[in-house]
């Protein structure tokens, strides 16, 4: 059980496609932090609120082990690593609070050009390169399918020009990589964006009230900006 604390902890992306839109958000609901762009740590100063600037992929570990109270991390993100934790038989640690309407993008599974594809039985036998073996591994056997993942955690595009694999599942949003690399969106397995991450049980300290009156103001931001 992590220590009570009095001030709230928030977990967001330090460089990458969610850094700036999950600051402005915060920024917009009232959050100021001591200007300190490039470390690890933002001290809040409007609110005893403070972030943590960290890699998405570190931001459910963070939930789970009560280091971070909220985080702003893809649902893609989050669902991979529920997943994982409930095929070794963990429990839930952490849950999608709110959609925060930006970072749109679908999880597909994508395939060569030249490809006539007829449906998920095509699947099998064949090997899936994806960054995301855990929502894949869960969509395939939800279909009864039995095919190879193939674990990339990055380039997963190239697999099939190399050889590494038959297909990928990956995240698109424009289709523009897949095009440059001949290959075609045909399944899609999850449809994602930007969310609130929390623990399944809010602390029963000073942050729950920090936490509900947060989640009023967010409530109030993401409607004005729909
Ligand atoms: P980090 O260094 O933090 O690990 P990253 O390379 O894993 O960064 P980004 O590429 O910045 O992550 O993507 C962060 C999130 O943005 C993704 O997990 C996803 O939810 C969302 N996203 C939206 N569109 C796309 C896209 N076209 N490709 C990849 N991610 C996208
Ligand atoms: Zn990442």
């Amino acid at each position: 059980n992590a220590p009570a604390r009095d001030r709230l902890r928030i977990a967001i992306q330090k460089n990458g496609r969610l850094a700036e839109p999950a600051r402005s958000l915060l920024t917009a609901c009232g959050l100021s932090w001591r200007q300190s762009r490039d470390k690890l740590f933002c001290y809040g100063e409007s609110l005893p609120v403070d972030l943590l600037l960290v890699r998405d992929d570190d931001i459910p570990g963070l939930i789970a082990d009560g280091v971070c109270d909220f985080g702003i991390v893809g649902r893609n993100e989050l669902d991979e690593q529920g997943a994982a934790r409930r095929r070794i038989g963990l429990p839930d640690a952490y849950q999608a609070l709110r959609g925060l309407n930006f970072g749109q993008c679908r999880l597909m599974l994508a395939v060569p050009d030249e490809w006539e594809w007829t449906g998920v039985e095509q699947l099998a036998g064949k090997r899936i390169a994806t960054s995301y073996p855990a929502i894949l591994a869960d969509w395939l056997a939800a279909r009864g399918v039995d095919a190879q993942v193939v674990e990339l955690s990055g380039s997963v595009e190239i697999a099939p020009r190399l050889g590494t694999a038959d297909l990928i599942c990956d995240l698109v949003s424009s289709g523009a990589t897949l095009a440059a690399n001949q290959l075609k969106p045909v399944e899609t397995l999850l449809e994602s964006e930007a969310v609130l991450a929390g623990p399944v049980k809010t602390p029963d300290d000073a942050r729950a009230g920090l936490m509900a009156m947060l989640l009023r103001r967010l409530d109030g931001v993401v409607k004005v900006q729909d």
